[in-house]
């Protein structure tokens, strides 16, 4: 949009009590996306204003500094920000001030697909059917050359004073294959659109391929749009880069964002809240087991099933894994280990540089069974036959369990077939990492 006046850009770290704080991986993303964001403001000659707080008292004050006119943001439909931002919308119309919210960051607006007699749609399917009609796909504009500056610019923190980043130990190194911010996000896309996209819907359940976007945390923190990926998705089909049923399988994965959005924003309409609420009741009463040595061995990557822990382990070092690998794991600790739902989200939450309030516990819900359109409870995904079908060859496993790295490939998705002591230069002893890169492997 245009405005035509100064514009003080400024980024709030919101610290009202009940916002759930983002995780650990979720920090040293949000670190280097502002690093990233306040070098390309100052390349278009304006200053990144960082401030904390609560959001509404920190703008309040920073419009009594500035003479601001106008407020204007994105909205975040998560729930806690929602009721922080009719709030935020209510205090600065008291003081004169014109807030103007937009939606950058959905498809189609949370909350406005409706089925006929007015209700949240619960099924994916009818859902998407509708609300694929209702996408807004104009184009995004260009970044504006110059950005109009006030002659004084307000305080700002320093983000370092922050501490957003691990120090002892520093266990974020492994990140380093990201590169938050918006140029990151344009380079995964046009990768993915020119090598990827051809043939989405095959490879998309391929974690030893890279065969999706991995655009999730880019998205998540609003360096790209999920309209620009629509569009260039649909610029590909007109180009003859893909199919439209490639193009249309990229847009329903979209969906499920969008899915996931309005069921988060539905539940919190009745007060309840997804990340801690069974969507479904029935699951109220349900019992869990109690089973802290499963959880961290679950959380650790060593359970002994090589998918399982190729994927925990995954997640661990780079803060993300491969959505396929999400169902497996999340399939073993709810309806293996039968742990709770719940605990799982919230390591999810801790180590994934994506996680996502409603995407996280949505597809929590959903794998456990207690979810909107779940996958119900006596469907379980057998990570043998999981990892033999989508890893095949077992590269994945051989990547991130580099103790299984020498197991044939008819042996590697089940290594407690190995007898040992016929093979004791394999050394495989599940679980355990002996880091034997450089060691030999035996043949079998
Ligand atoms: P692509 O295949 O390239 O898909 C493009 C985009 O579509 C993704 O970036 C994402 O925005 C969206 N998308 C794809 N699949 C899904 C899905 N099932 N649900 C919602 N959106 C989807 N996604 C998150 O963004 N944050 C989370 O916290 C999160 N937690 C998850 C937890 C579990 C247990 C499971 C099973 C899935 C979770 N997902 C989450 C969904 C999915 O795994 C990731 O969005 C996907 O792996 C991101 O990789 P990508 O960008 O390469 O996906």
């Amino acid at each position: 949009m245009r405005v035509g006046a100064a514009i003080v850009p400024v980024y709030i770290g919101d610290e009202t009590p009940g916002l759930r704080a983002p995780g650990a991986a979720s920090q040293w993303w949000l670190h280097h996306s502002l690093t990233q964001l306040s070098s390309d403001l100052e390349a278009r000659g304006a200053r990144l204003v960082l401030r904390r707080g609560n959001a509404t008292r920190v703008l309040l004050e920073l419009v009594r500094e500035t003479g601001a006119a106008q407020v204007i943001w994105n909205t975040i439909f998560d729930p806690g920000y929602l009721a922080a931002d009719a709030h935020l919308a209510e205090a600065l119309n008291q003081s004169g001030v014109s807030p103007r919210r937009f939606n950058g960051g959905h498809l189609v607006v949370p909350g406005t697909v409706r089925t006929k007699t007015g209700g949240a749609y619960g099924v994916f399917t009818p859902f998407w059917r509708t609300a694929r009609d209702q996408v807004a796909t104009g184009d995004a504009l260009a970044a504006p050359v110059h950005i109009p500056s006030p002659a004084l610019s307000p305080g700002s923190d320093h983000l370092e004073d922050w501490h957003l980043l691990p120090r002892k130990p520093d266990w974020a190194q492994g990140f380093a294959v990201w590169q938050p911010g918006e140029g990151g996000a344009r380079e995964a896309l046009q990768t993915f659109v020119d090598k990827a996209l051809h043939r989405y819907d095959g490879d998309r359940d391929r974690p030893d391929r890279p065969g999706t976007s991995r655009l999730s945390p880019h998205i998540h923190f609003g360096e790209i749009s999920v309209r620009a990926i629509w569009r260039a998705g649909q610029f590909a089909a007109h180009q003859g880069l893909a199919s439209d049923h490639q193009v249309e399988k990229l847009q329903a994965e979209l969906g499920w964002r969008e899915f996931n959005a309005g069921i988060a924003l539905a539940q919190h309409e009745a007060g309840r809240d997804l990340a801690r609420e069974n969507y479904d009741p029935r699951f109220d009463r349900f019992p869990w087991r109690e089973d802290p040595a499963g959880l961290i061995a679950w959380q650790r990557g060593q359970t002994g099933y090589p998918i399982v822990d190729a994927g925990m382990r995954q997640l661990w070092a780079t803060g993300w894994m491969h959505n396929r690998v999400r169902m497996i794991v999340a399939s073993f600790l709810t309806k293996h280990l039968m742990i709770d739902w719940r605990l799982g989200e919230a390591w999810f939450w801790d180590t994934l540089v994506d996680a996502d309030h409603a995407s996280n516990a949505g597809n929590w819900q959903w794998v456990a069974g207690s979810g909107a359109d779940a996958s119900p409870y006596f469907r379980i995904f057998n990570p043998t036959l999981q990892g033999q079908k989508f890893d095949p060859d077992g590269a994945y496993v051989r990547t991130w369990v580099p103790e299984l790295r020498c197991l044939p490939t008819k042996l590697i998705h089940t290594p407690w077939l190995v007898a040992n002591d016929q093979n004791p230069g394999i050394g495989v002893k599940t679980g355990q990492t002996f880091h034997r890169s450089a060691a030999k492997c035996w043949h079998m």
